[in-house]
């Protein structure tokens, strides 16, 4: 037997059904017609959302739309926020349909087109600028169509987030302009007449140590103060990234917001003069809906293979590809796993789950222990809310998609 990572508290059972949103996990595989599904809990973002406003009261929140772009949660997000960051044209067009004030939305990410600049620059967006070429073409851009851009300019730090599962800054990187060459764009992007907006310093990403995030925000502020300072120009906005994790492994423990709450206020009341105008913000994608969603997946075939127990569900890594240990994970790790209609029954075997993809890469749970599981069961696979629907290789052996439902 090999562990699983915890399921999130919220998850309650009734008759020892699972519930999602207060609704048996079958009954809403049953109203969707077709399994798998993704199921998001609508309340559970917006405990997460209420629980950062208390722990962050002078800090804005920003959601990270790569996180889970799904329309229907992204609409209902939107008004709990003061905005909303894009890594790509698409993005940036979904945040504005889902009603997000160009104003309100960044615009961070290698390899922006001209045609993706001009839309960002047309709604107001600010482009967290990754390199002095862009800045050229955003500039030239807003110069041709008659419009003043908004531009920021992403920095690459030279200290990154301690023991981050994927490293955003730090030495040579794709992301941001080096710290030592960022005074001289931000002197450039006011002497060319567009309006400036901050410094955008993002060190890493899924980070389960709230002393190294306090570690690395503290370093964000000085950096921005200095870099402020160097540039002669006040940043109206210094966003300090995402990057708070959620447990996804045995052996893991949620993150202690309230502590870098606390923290990042006081760096906040205390701010060097130099940031004394300036609004701080996090942009958080994982933390905010990770754990609200469940993949549902029915067991299609049971079988017996070397003294192991398989079963194959309809769903997979097409779907899920983080679960099967194949999205940047170094070793291979079991998410949590329930048979939704046996929620916290006893377990009574060990079986390996296998997605319906005909590659060994397909698994997705490693010799879990669970309740006795027969074809036409239903398997939850929880933590599914952050990179995964948008995030795995849907076209992959041609089953399709998979259905999206919020609750
Ligand atoms: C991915 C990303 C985020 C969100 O990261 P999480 O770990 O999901 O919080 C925030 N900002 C930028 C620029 C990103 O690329």
């Amino acid at each position: 037997m090999k562990p699983m990572g915890p399921i999130p508290a919220d998850f309650r059972a009734r008759g020892g059904a699972l519930l999602i949103g207060g609704q048996k996990a079958s009954a809403l595989a049953e109203r969707a017609g077709e399994t798998p599904l993704f199921v998001y809990d609508i309340a559970m973002v917006e405990a997460r959302i209420a629980r950062f406003r208390t722990a962050f009261p002078s800090i804005d929140l920003h959601y990270a739309l790569k996180a889970n772009p799904f329309a229907a949660l992204v609409h209902r997000i939107v008004p709990l926020v003061d905005g909303i960051d894009v890594a790509s044209g698409g993005e940036a067009r979904a945040a504005t349909e889902a009603g997000m004030a160009g104003f309100c939305v960044s615009f961070a990410g290698p390899g922006k087109r001209d045609a993706e600049l001009e839309f960002a620059i047309h709604q107001g967006i600010t482009i967290n600028l990754e390199s002095e070429n862009e800045a050229a073409r955003a500039l030239a851009v807003g110069a041709r169509i008659g419009v003043r851009p908004r531009l920021a300019v992403r920095v690459n730090p030279e200290f990154e987030l301690r023991g981050s599962g994927m490293r955003m800054g730090g030495g040579a990187k794709p992301f941001g302009v080096d710290a030592a060459r960022v005074p001289a764009l931000a002197r450039r992007i006011v002497a060319e007449g567009a309006e400036f907006r901050g410094f955008h310093i993002f060190a890493g990403s899924q980070s389960l140590d709230a002393d190294a995030i306090v570690e690395a925000q503290t370093a964000t502020v000085a950096l921005a103060a200095r870099l402020a300072e160097e540039a002669g120009a006040a940043p109206p906005r210094l966003n300090l990234g995402g990057g708070f994790g959620i447990p996804y492994f045995a052996g893991d423990s949620p993150l202690d917001i309230e502590r870098i709450g606390a923290a990042l206020e006081a760096r906040y009341r205390d701010r060097p003069a130099a940031l004394a105008d300036t609004r701080f913000c996090l942009e958080l994608g994982r933390w905010l809906v990770g754990e609200a969603g469940v993949y549902l997946t029915r067991v299609v075939d049971r079988k017996e293979s070397g003294g192991q127990i398989f079963l194959i569900v309809d769903g997979g890594l097409h779907h899920q590809l983080a679960a099967s240990g194949n999205f940047g994970a170094v070793v291979r790790r079991n998410y949590p796993i329930a048979v939704a209609d046996r929620f916290g029954a006893e377990s009574e075997e060990v079986a390996n789950v296998c997605g319906c993809l005909c590659t060994p890469l397909d698994r997705l749970g490693d010799q879990v222990a669970v309740p006795r599981a027969q074809v036409g069961d239903l398997i939850a696979i929880f933590l599914a809310g952050a990179y995964g629907a948008s995030a795995s290789p849907s076209a992959f052996l041609g089953h399709g998609p998979a259905q999206e439902v919020l609750v």
